[in-house]
C-alpha cells in the first residue's frame, strides 16, 4: 500500500511530541490525586488548578473575581455536551429545548431521548450554504410560541461544524437567548484550538470542547459555566469539581490539554494561515482535476482545517474505501458516524441535491500536514475518482 496520508483531523488529531513530554513529566514526577488531603494531594491540586485556569483563560473564560467562570473537566466532547444540557435541565418537568439541525449525535441522540421522555424539541432551521437561520430563533423563544410548552429551557447550538466547517452566528443566537433569558449551550469541539474563541463575549452560559481535537490526549473535554449558571450534576460521587463532575481528576490529561492549546496559542494566526492554505491549494488540485466538484459551506466563512467535498457522479461510500485502499484517510461524515452510509443530516437539512448528499466526503488537515501531503492526497483522489467513473461508465 502507498504511504497512508491522514485527512481525519476532525475526528482525532495525533498529540504533539510537546504534549506528550509535558504529560510524561506529570507522570514523572508523579501527581498523584489532587484530592488527597496530605501534601502530594496538595501538590497534585495546584498542578491541576494550575492548568484549569490557563484553559480557561486561553477559551475567553473569566477566571478570577466573584464572577469567575467554572471549567469543568469531563472524558471528551460527548459528556461535556451532555453534561451541560442535563445539566441544564436539571430536575425540572419534560419542557421544551430549542437545538438545530447542525448538532453532533452527542446533542441530537440525547435530545432523542429526552423527547422521549415528553420534552419537546424544536430545531432551528438551516439556510442552504450550512448557516443557522437565527433569524427564526426570536419567534421560536416568544412566550405562546408553542402553546403546549410555552417556555424554553435552553438553546443548543454548534459553534463550527465538524463535517461542513462552517461557522455559525452564535452572536445572533446568545442576543435572542439573553432577551428571553433563557440559556444558551455552545458545542465548539472543532473550534478551540483552530480559532480564538472568547467564551464570554459569546454570549453562551456553557461551552464545550475537548483536547485530543487539537492536538492533545484522549480522555479529556472541558464544559465552560459562566458564573451565573445553575447546573446539575449528571454523576454523583465525591466532591471533586463542587460535586459537578465527581471522580479522581487526572492531572497529567489537564496538563496535556493546556499544554496543547497552549502550542497553539503561541502561533494562532500562523497555524490558521498555514491551515487555509493547505485546505485552498488541496481543493484548488482538486478542482483542476474533477471541475465538477462541489465545495460544500464553500461560500460562507468555514474553519481552516476542513473540506466537505461533493465529488457529484460518485458514491462516497464506494469513494471513501477506494481512497482507504490508496492510503488517503478521510471520513464519510461525522466522527461519530465514520463509515457510516447514512446520509449526513446536515446536508440533509441544508437542503444539498442527493447527487452531492451521496457523493460527499470530509478531508481534515492538521498541524502535522504538510504540503507535500496534501499534493500527494489530491493526485490518488483524482486518479481514484477517475478509476472510479471508467469503471461505472465502462
Ligand atoms: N461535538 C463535535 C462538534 C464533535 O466534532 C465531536 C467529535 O467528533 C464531539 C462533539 C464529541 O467529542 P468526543 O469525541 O470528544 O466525545
Amino acid at each position: 500500500m502507498e504511504r497512508p496520508i491522514y485527512l481525519d483531523h476532525n475526528a482525532t488529531t495525533p498529540v504533539l511530541p510537546e504534549v506528550i513530554e509535558a504529560m510524561r513529566a506529570c507522570y514523572a514526577e508523579p501527581y498523584l490525586n489532587p484530592e488527597s488531603q496530605h501534601e502530594f494531594g496538595r501538590r497534585a491540586r495546584r498542578r491541576l488548578e494550575e492548568a484549569r485556569e490557563r484553559i480557561g483563560e486561553l477559551v475567553g473564560a473569566k477566571t478570577t473575581g466573584r464572577d469567575a467562570d467554572t471549567v469543568i473537566f469531563t472524558s471528551g466532547g460527548t459528556e461535556a455536551n451532555n453534561l451541560a444540557l442535563r445539566g441544564l435541565i436539571g430536575d425540572r418537568p419534560p419542557g421544551r429545548l430549542v437545538t438545530s439541525a447542525l448538532e453532533h449525535p452527542s446533542v441530537t441522540a440525547l435530545t432523542d431521548d429526552l423527547a422521549r421522555f415528553g420534552w419537546q424539541i424544536d430545531r432551528l432551521g438551516v439556510d442552504r450554504r450550512g448557516v443557522l437561520r437565527a433569524d427564526m430563533l426570536p419567534e421560536m423563544l416568544r412566550p405562546g410560541y408553542s402553546l403546549l410548552r410555552p417556555d424554553t429551557t435552553a438553546v443548543s447550538a454548534i459553534l463550527g461544524h465538524n463535517e461542513t466547517g462552517v461557522l455559525q452566528p452564535i452572536n445572533r443566537i446568545s442576543a435572542a437567548c439573553a432577551q428571553h433569558n433563557v440559556p444558551l449551550h455552545t458545542d465548539a469541539t472543532q473550534v478551540v484550538g483552530k480559532l480564538p474563541v472568547d467564551f464570554r463575549a459569546l454570549g453562551a452560559a456553557t461551552m464545550s470542547f475537548a483536547a485530543h481535537k487539537f492536538h492533545g490526549p484522549l480522555g479529556i473535554g472541558a464544559l465552560v459555566v459562566r458564573h451565573d449558571t445553575q447546573l446539575a450534576p449528571q454523576l454523583f460521587g465525591g466532591f471533586q469539581q463542587a460535586g459537578l463532575r465527581p471522580g479522581t481528576e487526572s492531572v497529567a490529561l489537564a496538563v496535556g490539554m493546556q499544554s496543547a492549546l497552549d502550542l497553539w496559542h503561541e502561533e494562532p494566526d500562523a497555524r490558521r494561515a498555514r491551515l487555509e492554505s493547505l485546505r485552498d491549494d488541496f481543493e484548488r488540485a482538486i478542482r483542476d482535476g474533477w471541475p465538477e466538484v462541489v465545495v460544500i459551506g464553500g461560500e460562507v466563512a468555514r474553519l481552516p482545517q476542513t473540506s466537505n467535498l461533493a465529488f457529484v457522479g460518485l458514491e462516497r461510500q464506494a469513494l471513501f474505501i477506494a481512497l482507504d485502499q490508496a492510503g488517503v484517510a478521510c471520513s464519510t461524515g461525522s466522527a461519530c458516524a465514520s463509515g457510516s452510509s447514512e446520509p449526513s443530516p446536515a446536508h440533509l437539512a441544508q437542503g444539498l441535491a442527493e447527487a452531492e448528499i451521496s457523493s460527499a466526503l470530509r478531508f481534515s488537515f492538521g498541524a502535522s500536514t504538510t504540503a507535500d501531503e496534501v499534493a500527494e492526497s489530491s493526485r490518488r483522489i483524482l486518479r481514484v475518482c477517475n478509476d472510479l467513473r471508467q469503471r461505472k461508465e465502462g
